[in-house]
């Protein structure tokens, strides 16, 4: 809606760029080889890869680049007037690939990639984008944490510990009671967590946190594959479908709901939703056919917690680790999130505090009947020589 960029003059636009300048992430980033300004790759299928371009490399000695998130932009009427402004600022060429429903842009720099996006927000230019490499944190869960230890006694104690640490959130089961596993993010330097046995006299073990097999959605625009902190998109209702923030929303309750997704009488972010299958379908189908390495890299896909209170001196919404598997933000509106969606993570952590407790049950079991066996098999010679 907003391709008409208000606030670009018309040098910006019309003219060469000539006062681009290369600051910090100079060492980084590809020579400037030549663009060809006038060949965008607009009608390219988008493969769901979160491929940067590489056309342009040159071959002569690898160099280290940072992964950059692509940006996808929504609602570009004139698709001319915005390849040209995003031309005339950036300093490394970019490709652009044409989605179902946004142009997905791949920039080439940390630079070329702030630029963008700061240029779409003073124009109003509709995206949402994924956090930068550099801003992530370090996800653990903590594990056999008594359910009465509070989180901000655990975040007070891992600060006095002098780790740097973001959040402390208790996780739940499926039935919504709190297990004793809580989940922390810390500065991505802190990987001496992993050392940590011991906290509050308690004997813990702090393991990666693992990655989700949901897809999050995002609670500002009810579209999949992105959280609402990265979202610059105009929001839509969970409950009525209207272009309105939920927390906004007058719809009566004897009013069904709307899915924003798929129009049927159900919140959008409801997992029996025909449109979250279609999408959890595919996107399982592209995992075990593009990427058979999938899950093995435990701290770069980190699910969030299903919350309750979540103990943080930020804003939680959400950090994620890889750019198609963001994390799920859960604020206050999942009353109608399906199990399915929130139980996998805890399922697991639930069997792993269960399954030593089944060990030792049958272990000793085991060792009771083996001490007996001589009084078994002799009640079993007396039954069989036919005692009277
Ligand atoms: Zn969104
Ligand atoms: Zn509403
Ligand atoms: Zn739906």
């Amino acid at each position: 809606m907003h391709s008409n960029n208000k606030n670009t003059s018309p040098r910006d636009l019309n003219l060469p760029d000539t006062s681009k300048k290369r600051t910090s992430s100079a060492a980084l980033t590809p020579p400037h080889n030549s663009k060809n300004r006038f060949s965008p790759l607009l009608n390219l299928q988008d493969t769901g890869e979160t491929n940067n371009t590489t056309e342009n490399d040159s071959t002569q000695q690898p160099q280290v680049r940072p992964k950059i998130p692509p940006i996808y932009v929504y609602n570009i009427s004139d698709y001319e007037n915005f390849h040209t402004s995003l031309d005339n600022i950036t300093f490394d060429n970019f490709s652009i690939v044409n989605t179902k429903s946004a142009l997905k842009i791949n920039l080439n720099s940390i630079d070329d990639y702030r630029t963008a996006t700061k240029h779409f927000d003073e124009t109003e230019i509709e995206y949402h984008t994924y956090q930068l490499p550099e801003n992530k944190q370090l996800s653990v869960v903590i594990r056999n944490l008594p359910v009465n230890i509070t989180e901000a006694c655990i975040y007070n104690e891992l600060q006095e510990l002098k780790f740097e640490v973001a959040s402390v959130t208790r996780l739940q089961n499926q039935f919504k009671s709190p297990i004793p596993i809580v989940a922390v993010l810390l500065s991505k330097s802190s990987t001496e967590i992993f050392s940590l046995n011991r906290l509050l006299h308690c004997i813990v073990i702090v393991e990666p946190r693992k990655p989700s097999k949901d897809i999050p959605q995002c609670t500002n625009c009810q579209r999949f594959s992105h959280t609402k902190k990265f979202c610059h998109l105009p929001s839509r209702c969970v409950k009525c479908a209207g272009d309105h923030h939920y927390s906004q929303c007058q719809k009566p309750t004897d009013v069904p709901p709307k899915c924003v997704n798929c129009n049927s009488d159900h919140p959008a972010n409801y997992r029996g939703c025909t449109f979250y299958k279609e999408i959890s379908r595919t996107k399982n189908k592209n995992k075990t056919s593009t990427n058979p390495s999938h899950g093995k890299n435990h701290t770069n896909t980190i699910p969030h917690a299903n919350t309750q209170n979540t103990h943080s001196n930020q804003d939680n919404t959400n950090m994620h680790y890889t750019y198609a598997s963001a994390c799920n933000s859960n604020s206050n509106n999942n009353n109608y999130r399906g199990k399915s969606a929130k139980s996998t993570d805890n399922d697991n952590d639930f069997m792993k505090t269960l399954l030593p407790l089944i060990n030792t049950f049958v272990t000793q079991l085991m060792q009771k009947i083996i001490q007996n066996l001589p009084v078994i098999i002799n009640s079993l010679n007396l039954n069989t020589n036919g005692a009277p």
